[in-house]
């Protein structure tokens, strides 16, 4: 995808970042695809297909009526009218899941109910409304048969038939190795008999936060310290995506304390630490990483996001991608977005992942001032007679985690833009198709109506 790699440049700073593309490529580079597992059928929404699945029957088995009506020979009604019925005698009904015994002579009719199979003898269905029968709800079994019913219309051969294996025919494969499940799969599947199905199974991501400041939400808050809230991010984007998120809690600043953890992640399929990664003088992550297991620091070109973390480790003949995100909120979502889970998607056999990337107009001034990363701005992108307009979620602070709140797209303002004014033409990274109306209630909590601050933002909803 173009639009997230870095577009080139010659300034020295730009020279010593890595292009997200390209941390990406190398991150693919270490992670499989996943084995295969016998999932039940409802349990495998969003998992890859790991067979090419066969159908052993027919779908529908037998022809079958698409509406409720009368089963008659069509060339009975040749001519009928309003002016001109044709009588024919009814000589019984029949429901769906149940096949009429008899069959439709000349002259004679069956009561029939949308699903059930067409009687032998019939060649049309002449629907209730086209007789003197109106139609009822009441059950077919609770009325007397009427004996005679005349029917006002003409049928045309085979009218309203669905015939048999006109959906799925016997030995058709119906999804191949590969395919994505989604509810029509799963329901496809259902319908041919299928109660499991094979398919890649779900990748295990340990998440694991560090930081001799961090409190486990539901602890008693204490002056200095915050709440883990990136364990909770990422765990929520991994079950999101598709994945099993193990939440390891937190990993105190020290050799042990971390060692021990990360020693805990190593049954998963994928690791993920946040935080520790930077410069800071207190952060021993990166060394117990890099004791521990190979591992890389980039600093990639994108704001918000450096510095990034990766590597793996080994366990018992295994390698066990690991991502260490940067420890801001902001930074360790977004970071997770594009590197973590494309991981992710890979583990899961996927390949058409890429988010949407879409043209939108900017309704706010982005200042980038030169920079030589790409900056990743949150913002809300709506649709208005036909185009797409961003706006961005107030402060964009990496720390200011209410800012991806509002989000439901990230901008790419390539590196080296000065800014962006109101009213030019910007990529956005689609997160998700949402409009922002249920975002409303944090943003509409004030008193002084729609024009104040972030609820300005709103305004152009109603629109
Ligand atoms: P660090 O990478 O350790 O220097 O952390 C960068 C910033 O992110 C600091 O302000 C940390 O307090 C903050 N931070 C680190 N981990 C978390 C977390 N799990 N939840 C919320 N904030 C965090
Ligand atoms: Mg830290």
């Amino acid at each position: 995808m173009v639009a997230l790699q870095a577009p080139p440049s010659h300034s020295q700073a730009a020279r010593n970042l890595i292009a997200i593309e390209e941390a990406l490529q190398r991150i693919l580079a270490y992670v499989d695809v996943l084995p295969a597992e016998e999932k039940p059928l409802i349990e495998a929404l969003g998992q890859v297909l790991a067979e090419d699945v066969t159908s052993s029957i027919e779908i529908p088995p037998l022809d079958n009526t698409a509406m409720d009506g009368y089963a008659v020979r069509w060339a009975d009604t040749a001519g009928a009218s309003r002016q001109s019925p044709r009588p024919l005698r009814v000589i019984g009904e029949v429901a769906a899941g149940y096949q009429f015994e008899g069959r439709v002579e000349p002259g004679t009719a069956v009561r029939i109910m949308t699903g059930a199979p067409v009687p032998a003898g019939a060649d049309a269905i002449v629907p209730f409304e086209e007789t003197d029968e109106p139609f009822e709800k009441a059950p077919a079994r609770a009325r007397e048969v009427t004996a005679t019913v005349r029917v006002f219309k003409e049928a045309r051969p085979g009218a309203n038939i669905r015939r048999a294996a006109e959906d799925v025919k016997k030995g058709q494969v119906i999804a191949r190795k590969g395919t994505v499940l989604r509810a029509a799969e799963i329901g496809v599947l259902a319908s041919i008999g299928r109660a499991t199905v094979r398919v890649i199974r779900r990748p295990v991501i340990a998440v694991l936060s560090t930081g001799d400041e961090l409190l486990e939400p539901g602890a008693p808050g204490a002056g200095a310290r915050i709440y883990d809230s990136n364990a909770h991010s990422i765990g929520a984007l991994v079950r999101r995506y598709g994945g099993i998120a193990r939440l390891l809690g937190i990993a105190r600043d020290t050799v042990e304390a971390l060692t021990a953890k990360i020693q805990e992640g190593l049954d998963a399929d994928m690791l993920i630490t946040s935080a520790g990664v930077s410069r800071g003088d207190y952060d021993v992550v990166k060394d117990v990483l890099a004791r521990e297991g190979q591992i890389a620091f980039w600093t990639v070109a994108m704001k918000p996001g450096k510095p990034l973390a990766f590597g793996y480790f080994q366990k018992e003949g295994r390698r066990i991608p690991h991502i260490g995100l940067p420890g801001n909120p902001v930074s360790s979502m977004v970071t997770f977005e594009l590197f973590g889970r494309p991981a992710m998607m890979k583990m899961m056999g996927k390949r058409d992942w890429r988010r949407p990337v879409v043209r939108a107009i900017a309704e706010d001034r982005i200042e980038n001032r030169h920079d030589p990363r790409v900056f990743f701005a949150r913002c809300i992108v709506r649709e208005r007679d036909g185009r797409y307009y961003a706006s961005l979620t107030g402060e964009q602070g990496s720390g200011i985690l209410t800012s991806m709140m509002h989000a439901n797209a990230l901008t790419i303002i390539p590196a080296e833009v000065d800014a962006v004014e109101p009213g030019e033409e910007i990529d956005v990274l689609m997160l998700d198709w949402s409009r922002g109306e249920e975002w409303g209630s944090y943003l509409s909590g004030g008193e002084g109506g729609p024009a104040e601050g972030p609820a300005a933002l709103f305004s152009a909803l109603d629109g």
